[in-house]
């Protein structure tokens, strides 16, 4: 079957993988059909690296997808525990947790010590044809959640772990630092969250444009943006800060346009692994910080909330290609041109339903 493999940093290459093997007890043989480029993937594609791990062997990349099962192996249940079958179309959380660890049984299970994760080595992604995962980290997409929405979950479910984390309440202001698919999404949430008034950062022209869009209001890219921020909210400061981006000087800047008082929600990764801020400005305003890391068991919400078209994933999508044109796909997406927000690996699933 075909699959790409990053060898190195910028160096993915289109190959003929092995077969997976036949799906065990608890397990299912899935065909992937849509598959979404995180930026995280963009990490591991620049540096071979992400955060303090080392992308050492060769690495399929990859972990948000949806796909067709093709074959199941015993007791094989979705993680909301329906019996799945060979034809399901299904969303796939990428994370697999113990399940036995402290922080599995008391529900954590994003932060389990013994955590494996799709297309975090040693554990090869969803950037090829078919692989085999767990049938509980599989959620059924109804008939009006296509494909490239399904594979979208992943993302949403990331954003809605973000929101859960700093409680945006009714009236509050938030200052959002990124507008990629993240932030777009976290703005959108918000925004239902009752939100008063989103202020969006972000140098890319169309990516701002498209946060106004989704109700955000634009910071000037021209100006400071913390200046800028003040001067809107009458020199208060927000409720909420929200770091959506590269987590370099943003961070300096999202911990000083909150409220004395105020929450910092930190999603983005920083390229060198470092978080770079003056103790004094979080001190003295005695700021709450929350480091948000990926979800936990969003998917049955988050398929709730797309449904019911609360939530705009369609919309973030702006370029599509096949899996063998991959390493064009990685080229594109690391320029940040040509409009780019959100590009989506097709693999004849269903779209536009
Ligand atoms: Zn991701
Ligand atoms: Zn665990």
């Amino acid at each position: 079957m075909t699959g790409v493999r990053l060898h190195g940093a910028r160096d993915l290459r289109v190959e003929d993988l092995p077969d997976p093997p036949p799906p065990g007890p608890g397990e299912v043989l899935i065909r992937v059909t849509a598959a979404g480029i995180c930026g995280s993937d963009l990490h591991s594609y620049n540096h071979a690296r992400i955060g303090d791990t080392l992308v050492s062997a060769p690495l399929v990349l990859g972990h948000e997808f949806a796909g067709v099962v093709e074959q199941c192996g015993r007791d094989a249940a979705s993680g909301d525990g329906r019996p799945l079958c060979a034809g399901l179309r299904v969303a796939v959380d990428p994370a697999t947790p113990c399940e036995k660890c402290e922080m599995c049984l008391r529900g954590d299970t994003h932060i389990c010590r013994r955590l494996h994760f799709c297309g975090l080595s040693p554990d090869d992604g969803c950037f090829r044809e078919r692989l085999v995962s767990p049938a509980r980290s599989c959620f059924i997409l109804p008939p009006d959640i296509d494909d490239e929405r399904g594979a979208m979950l992943e993302p949403l479910g990331v954003a809605m772990h973000a929101v859960d984390l700093c409680r945006i309440m009714q009236g509050d202001t938030v200052a959002l630092y990124g507008a990629g698919p993240i932030g777009l999404l976290i703005l959108q949430l918000a925004r239902n969250a009752g939100a008063a008034s989103v202020y969006v950062v972000e140098p890319l022209p169309w990516r701002l444009s498209l946060a106004q869009r989704f109700g955000g209001i634009p910071v000037d890219p021209a100006a400071d943006p913390v200046a800028d921020i003040m001067r809107k909210t009458g020199d208060r400061g927000v409720d909420v800060a929200v770091e959506a981006a590269w987590a370099d000087s943003s961070v300096q800047n999202v911990a000083e346009s909150a409220v004395p008082g105020g929450r910092v929600v930190l999603v983005g990764i920083p390229g060198d692994n470092r978080l770079s801020l003056d103790h004094s400005t979080a001190r003295r305003k005695e700021l709450s910080f929350f480091f948000s890391r990926r979800m936990k068991h969003t998917y049955p919400g988050a398929i709730r909330l797309v449904q019911k078209k609360h939530v705009d994933l369609e919309g973030l999508i702006t370029h599509r290609f096949p899996l063998s044109e991959l390493p064009a796909a990685f080229a594109l997406n690391a320029r940040y041109s040509e409009g780019v927000v959100k590009v989506i690996i097709t693999n004849s699933g269903t779209r536009g339903a």
